[in-house]
């Protein structure tokens, strides 16, 4: 059964948030210090869960990639193990593996994560200035994220994406700045339209559109656009270079229509949207309730689906809303 909601939407694309913690305090996500369940072992998905859970979006709802986040996945204890666990299920049903994670931590586990089958990478660095870098996220790990960005590009994933969320008057002067620190390699750089979260403090002042974000670069560099793909991002590519880059337009030019993707909290929540309520299931509950099949499971996120929304609300309806963290929700 493929997970198709009510507007013929197929989802095969399920993002999964390893843990609800973070070891950054972004200004932009989670500028309160806020961590939600993970103080809680058991208020989380285990792994042996998460594998289950897999298995059931990978066999039976035809899922074709799933991406963990968090929070910070790579903070989880034992990650590496999980990666083991999860390459053995990779061997029984191909699927595609990503990782979005800070960077912080990817230095000294990148060629296991690499080696354990994660096709993907996708780091996110918002400043290339040291300073900048401890006034955004208050710590001081620049160094060690460019590194782990190295070593990303040496080893051969699928191509690297650097995530970078622009704001105003915070980053939006190094757009032309991430394009000449890049431009010899062969990743790809997205530059993120800031989005509102609660108590993130978005304010329109805050806002760059994607276009804006591409004329500023246009006055340096020759943009030639690429198909997309069906993919979410606006790509180009650098003329005369390898380098790609996106921008993500999730405020200014919604792709609602073209999603494909459910998210699971660390906590077994679903959310059919970034900017929606939790499903009123839980999937927690369910995997720990040795009366419940997988075939049940299966059954109910399918159902969950049914009441997904065609697009989100837009930016000055979004900052009204109480109920998003990207740190809980897992971007
Ligand atoms: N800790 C990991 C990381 O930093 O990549 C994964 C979780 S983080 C919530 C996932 C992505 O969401 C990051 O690329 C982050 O920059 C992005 N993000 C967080 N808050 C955002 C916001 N208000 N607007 C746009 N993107 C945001």
């Amino acid at each position: 059964m493929k997970l198709t909601d009510s507007y013929g939407r197929i989802h095969d694309y399920v993002r999964v948030s390893l843990i609800d913690k973070c070891n950054l305090n972004c200004i932009y996500c989670n500028p309160k210090n806020q961590s939600f369940n993970s103080f809680k072992r058991e208020s989380i998905l285990t792994y042996e869960e998460l594998i289950r859970l897999i298995r059931i979006l990978v066999r039976d709802l035809v899922v074709k990639k799933i991406r963990f986040t968090g929070g910070e996945p790579l903070i989880r204890k034992n990650i590496l193990t999980f990666f083991q666990m999860l390459s053995a299920l990779k061997k029984e049903y191909p699927f595609e593996v990503g990782i979005t994670t800070n960077g912080t931590q990817l230095e000294d586990k990148i060629e296991s994560i690499y080696s354990l089958g994660v096709n993907r990478v996708n780091i996110s660095c918002d400043t290339l200035k040291q300073k900048k870098f401890i006034a955004i996220s208050g710590k001081d790990f620049l160094g060690t994220t460019l590194r782990a960005i190295d070593r990303a590009i040496q080893l051969n994933f699928n191509r690297v994406k650097i995530n970078a969320v622009i704001v105003k008057n915070v980053n939006d002067a190094e757009l032309i700045d991430f394009i000449e620190y890049f431009q010899n390699t062969n990743i790809n750089i997205r530059f993120i339209e800031y989005m509102p979260f609660d108590g993130n403090g978005w304010d329109n002042s805050k806002f760059i559109s994607w276009k804006e974000m591409k004329s500023i670069i246009q006055n340096r560099f020759e943009l030639i656009e690429l198909g997309n793909d069906g993919n979410i991002a606006k790509d180009f590519q650098v003329a005369g270079k390898q380098l790609k880059v996106s921008f993500i337009s999730s405020i200014s030019n919604h792709f609602c229509d073209s999603c494909n993707r459910l998210r699971i909290t660390a906590s077994g929540e679903i959310k059919d949207c970034l900017f929606s309520q939790s499903k009123n299931i839980n999937l927690k509950e369910m995997l720990r309730n040795p009366m419940c099949s997988d075939e049940s499971i299966a059954q109910n996120i399918s159902n969950s689906l049914q009441t997904k929304w065609f697009k989100h609300p837009d930016a000055s309806e979004l900052v009204n809303l109480n109920h998003n963290n990207m740190m809980s929700i897992g971007g």
